[in-house]
């Protein structure tokens, strides 16, 4: 939350003001008054206006000793949506989410085509607008759509470096989907997304510090400090998968040694396996499909098979080591592993991350350090682009400046 003086007439303080009704759950506007700083005629034009577009509902009256009773004020989390959409190369989830982030909906779908986003954007706009109709929401009722993938750049202001560029790492995707869809497109990287989504939809006190662990082909770490995103310098923070956890390890296409990314990513673990586990397994064997043969490994960790419990258990370490880097460096209350590649054994990791850090977080004798699976898992991203959507829309003064 902003720690300025709100002035009374401005659209921030509209959105100010519609995010102490969202944070806040049920209050009152004496509540609202106290907390912004406005005079309690400002708070009475501005709840009046929230009322009448429908964001905002009165949901009964505070119990008083005397005089004219308090109403409580709620978000009315059923009138608007959004919609999230995950960009990934197993699979596209979309979800639409009420103005809380719960989700009301979802549609997956094959992953994006990695050197084709003039055609998988015709493909979404259609699917978008199935899903919509399925739901029965109108076009009006929904204030935007944000998008979720790995290496997206963030548009206005910042360009997200990538050496693995592809053509949708530098598409212009927002442009091209807007006039398909007719509403406003907003994009993030998928780890960033899955923190804020676990920010809005209340998961996550406002309180606390964490960070957001997501695996799908990489890693990436998004970092909630204070309620808002961290960014860095360039818009690049939360590169955990080039943390470099041994420094005589094999050479990565970042140019260092030993990345995490070389030794615990889905790839690595598929390379670990021997032919008699492949075979096995059945396991493709096709360097397109690692991630099929990820899953297929994971599943048997989590079902208790020796081997792939051992395959499993080792990329876990190297992630738990990076993990326990990160929570030192950046004194967190909690870690969230979210995305596709958590999805068949996350336990395993979870489990491992969370005895690292019991063990040797710095702060363990001063505040615990919580590890657990994002909820919901697989649509984390989905689920948190939509926020993302949601607080453009809505609170957009929540939203830093040349950034996001
Ligand atoms: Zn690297």
């Amino acid at each position: 939350m902003t720690g300025r003086r709100l002035g009374p007439s401005s659209a921030a303080t509209r959105s100010a003001v519609l995010d102490m009704v969202r944070s806040g759950r049920t209050v009152t506007r004496a509540e609202l008054a106290a907390r912004s700083g406005l005079t309690p005629t400002s708070i009475t034009r501005i709840v009046k206006t929230l009322l009448d577009e429908g964001l905002v509902v009165e949901v009964g009256f505070l119990d008083s000793t005397g005089g004219k009773r308090s109403s409580l004020l709620e978000l009315n989390t059923t009138g608007r949506f959004a919609v999230g959409v995950s960009l990934d190369a197993g699979r596209l989830t979309y979800v639409v989410t009420d103005l809380a982030g719960a989700v009301v909906g979802r549609l997956v779908s094959p992953g994006i085509e990695q050197d084709a986003p003039g055609e998988d954007v015709v493909r979404i706009a259609r699917e978008l607008g199935q899903l919509l109709v399925q739901l029965d929401i109108p076009l009006e009722s929904v204030v935007g759509v944000g998008v979720a993938g790995a290496g997206l750049d963030l548009g206005a202001g910042a360009e997200r470096h990538s050496l693995t560029a592809t053509e949708w790492e530098s598409f212009a995707l927002p442009e091209a989907l807007e006039p398909r869809i007719g509403l406003p497109v907003v994009r993030d990287n998928d780890a960033a997304c899955a923190a804020l989504g676990q920010y809005w939809a209340g998961r996550v006190p406002s309180t606390q510090d964490f960070a957001t662990l997501y695996m799908s082909n990489g890693f990436g770490l998004g970092i909630m400090v204070g309620g808002s995103i961290a960014r860095g310098a360039s818009s690049n923070v939360g590169e955990i998968g080039h943390t470099i956890v041994d420094i005589d390890g094999p050479e990565c296409w970042c140019g260092a040694r030993g990345c995490l990314e070389m030794l615990a990513a889905p790839r690595a673990v598929v390379a670990a396996a021997d032919a008699d586990l492949a075979g096995r397994l059945g396991l493709t064997g096709d360097a397109q499909r690692f991630r099929v043969d990820f899953d297929r490994i994971a599943q048997a960790a989590a079902q208790g098979d020796v081997d792939c419990h051992a395959l499993i258990q080792r990329s876990a370490r190297y992630l738990a080591a990076a993990a326990l880097s990160v929570v030192n460096v950046l004194d967190l209350d909690r870690i969230v592993l979210a995305g596709p590649g958590f999805a068949e054994a996350g336990a395993i990791y979870v489990r491992e991350i969370r005895q690292q850090v019991e063990r040797f977080a710095r702060t363990r004798g001063i505040h615990g350090v919580l590890v657990e699976l994002a909820d919901p898992g697989l649509d984390a991203a989905a689920g948190g682009a939509a926020s993302l959507a949601l607080q453009h829309a809505l609170t957009p003064h929540a939203v830093r400046s040349g950034g996001w």
